[in-house]
Formats: C-alpha cells, structure tokens, sequence
C-alpha cells in the first residue's frame, strides 16, 4: 500500500480544528488547485484528489472519530447508514427497464403473461456480537398480498373482469408504421389484458391488499455490515401466476464500544500505565468472547500493536477466524502524590543515559543541524 500523508497535515489544520475549520480550508485549498483552474497540471490534480479524501474523512465526525483512534491503517471507513424498518418495494433489472423504454427492450413490450413480484428490502439492525457469533431473528415487515375477497382478480364478487378494449386482450399497443412499429404496455390496462368495470372494494381493484408478515432469518456468524441475505420467494406476489420476488434482507451492524472490525480483523484500544510499559507485564486482555492475557515486553513504546491469533471474527464462508490486534496506549499519572513524585526523582537521578533511545538519536540531530 502506498504511504499516504496524514490528513490534517494534507489540509493544513490543528488536530483540534472545528468541522467548520475544516471546511473552511478545504475550500480555500481546493480553490487554489481546482482542475479546472489548472488544466494539464498533473501535480495538481493529485494534490486536489487528496484533498477531497482528506475533507471527505475529516468534515464527517463519525469518520474523522475513527481516522482519529486508528489512522490510516484502521478498519475502512464507511457503513451502512439508516437501519431499522423500512420496506420498501423496489424493482428488479426488468422493471428499471420498464421504466427507461416504457416497457420492454427491442420493442418487444410487455405481455399479458405471468409476471415475477417485484423484490423486498428490510434493513435490519443486529449487534456487533450478534454479527460475530450468529443469531436467529424475527421481524415484521409489509408486503402485499392478493386480495381475500377477489383473490387478486380485480373485480367485486359477481362480476367479472373483461377484456381490454383498447389492446383487445393483448395487454399491448402498437403505433406508427413502416420501419418505425412502436410497441408499449397498454395504458388502458397496463398490459394485463383485462379491464374492470365494477371494482372490487376491498383492494379498490388493485388486486392487492397490504399484510403485516413475520420472518424468520439466520444470520450467519461473520456478516459484515451491508452485507445483504436473500430469502427466495418472500417478496411481493407475481401476477398472473408469476413467482414471487425475494425478500433480500440488508444488515447494519451497531457499532461495539471497545471494538472496531475490518473483516474478520478485531482492532482494540488498550491503555496501559507507563510503568507497566517500562517493566513489562501481563496484561489481561478483553476479547469479544471474554478475555485473554498477554504477555508485554519491558519497554514496550506507546502505540505498539500486539497480535492475538484466532481471536477476532469467525470467516462468513469458512471454518477460519481472523485475529484481535491491540494497540497500547501508554497513559502518564496526572496526579501523584509527594511519595511518588519523590521516587521518580530518584529515578531520574539514577539514569545512565542509555534509557532513551529515541531522544538521544533526536538530540544528535539537532546538534548536527545547529551546529
Ligand atoms: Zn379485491
Ligand atoms: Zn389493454
């Protein structure tokens, strides 16, 4: 992967800057490089790429929370936004081109046959635990049904639907002549062949009647938020004998309060006390199941990122798990009393000068520079 520079550095503000702040540079930045303005500026183009990556993070505080905690390295960015009910019918490849060439392709419209039922989509929220293990759902949703009374035929009981008069059963129309033969769903009875003239009252003739259903899904141990699991044939009703459609359930994950995902990869934030960084210990650690414990070498450095294998989340298609990776936060005492502060001294007093390596190797460059 490509080394990326940090995004606040890429615009030119403080790590504390408001989103306003933010905005705010990104445009005068983005101003100053826009392709438009500089056409054949390759240098430019880039530089204004990186910064609609780095406005795209950083304006967004949910995204900019997260470069913030893991950087560039951390789980993708994103998610699936807006959960909870919504069924919303919507159609399949057939009825997107309905509605582009007002029925059917190549001219070839509509026919009065039997017909597939448009799919359904159910956002469904699960927990982060749920997602990791599996879990068996229920939940309601709307759908429409054939009508109880004309069992979708359309008319008042009694009465019969009769043939259209204006596609003479076909349910299309043509129009135009020579090269030039037009061929569209008929307006009249859109294109089922048949018209009613005495509707019936319960489904005001459309056939249909709205139900409340109850599902029951598995969701499979590793889903990843977006991911989507179709359950054939428990979508809207097929006309003229067409099958139903699907019921393709869309999954949004909550996020965890101590864990992120990229995957089946666990990312967690650990704080641990300067002095167990400086002497080394075992640490114990949380993990999604419960917990585990690992042991930190002396010295280890603030940011250091521990490997623990099989502990992360179960492979969606496979028998695998992917591993937790824990980066330490070492945290410095904020209040201390006399005793401590005492102890720490003699610490200090004590030092032979070969205890910190990254400021020595600083200091020597500085005196290169100033010298
Ligand atoms: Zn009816
Ligand atoms: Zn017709």
């Amino acid at each position: 992967m490509a080394t990326k520079r940090d995004y606040y550095e890429v615009l030119g503000v403080d790590r504390k800057a408001s989103t306003e702040d933010i905005k705010k540079a990104y445009r005068k930045a983005a101003k100053a490089c826009h392709p438009d303005l500089h056409p054949n500026d390759s240098a430019c183009e880039v530089r204004f790429r990186e910064l609609n990556e780095a406005n795209e993070i950083l304006s967004d505080p949910e995204k900019r929370a997260r470069y913030d905690q893991f950087g560039m390295d951390g789980p993708p960015m994103g998610g699936f936004g807006g959960a909870g009910f919504d069924a919303s019918g919507f159609g399949g490849f057939e009825s997107i081109f309905d509605q582009l060439f007002g029925g059917g392709m190549g001219g070839q419209a509509q026919r009065s046959g039997p017909r597939p039922g448009n799919d359904l989509r159910f956002n469904m929220r699960v927990t982060f635990e749920e997602a990791a293990f599996g879990a068996k759902k229920s939940f309601d949703f709307m759908r429409n049904e054939e009508c109880e009374t004309c069992h979708g035929s359309r008319a008042k009981p009694g009465t019969q639907p009769v043939t259209c008069a204006t596609c003479k059963g076909t349910g299309q129309v043509r129009s135009g002549g020579g090269f030039m033969v037009t061929v569209r769903t008929c307006p009249t009875c859109q294109g089922t062949g048949q018209t009613v003239s005495d509707p019936c009252q319960t489904c005001s003739g459309t056939g249909r009647q709205r139900k409340k259903r109850t599902a029951t899904i598995n969701v499979p141990a590793g889903i990843d938020n977006g991911q989507v699991i179709v359950m054939n044939g428990q979508g809207e009703p097929g006309t003229a004998g067409g099958p139903r459609g699907d019921l393709q359930v869309v999954i949004s994950v909550t996020p965890h309060r101590l864990f992120a995902r990229d995957g089946t990869t666990l990312y967690l934030d650990m704080p641990i006390t300067f002095t167990q960084a400086a002497l080394g210990a075992t640490i114990e650690i949380p993990t999604l199941g419960g917990k585990t414990s690992y042991k930190m070498p002396e010295g280890t450095q603030d940011g250091a990122k521990f490997r623990i294998k099989g502990e992360g989340i179960k492979q969606l298609h496979g028998s695998g798990k992917g591993d937790l990776v824990v980066r330490v936060r070492v945290e410095i005492p904020k209040r201390m009393n006399n005793r401590q502060k005492e102890l720490l001294k003699e610490f200090e007093k004590a030092a032979t000068g070969k205890e910190y390596e990254e400021q020595k190797s600083f200091l020597e460059k500085v005196k290169s520079v100033f010298q």
